[in-house]
């Protein structure tokens, strides 16, 4: 999973691109869920949060590095929980 750090703008992008609504306004930044997200595997080759960041404050989640296997296991675990 991805994180947002606290160089976060609020700029409000990344929240709608997000293909598993992982992404909320906390209480003072933007944060990601680390169990909704899937760094985009099963959604797009790259993490659309990040494409759109105009400040690239959206690094992997040091507390949940994930293999590509794993997030694929995610992806799917989301997909039939609907
Ligand atoms: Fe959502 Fe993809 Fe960003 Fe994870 S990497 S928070 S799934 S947009
Ligand atoms: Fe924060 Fe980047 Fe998301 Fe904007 S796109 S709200 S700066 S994490």
């Amino acid at each position: 999973a991805l994180m947002i750090t606290d160089e976060c703008i609020n700029c409000d992008v990344c929240e709608p691109e997000c293909p598993n609504e992982a992404i909320y306004l906390g209480p003072e930044i933007y944060e990601i869920d680390p169990a909704k997200c899937t760094e985009c595997v099963g959604h797009f080759d790259e993490p659309q949060c990040v494409q759109v960041c105009p400040v690239a404050c959206i690094p992997v989640n040091p507390q949940h590095v994930e293999s590509q296997e794993t997030l694929w296991q995610k992806f799917q675990r989301l997909q039939k929980a609907g």
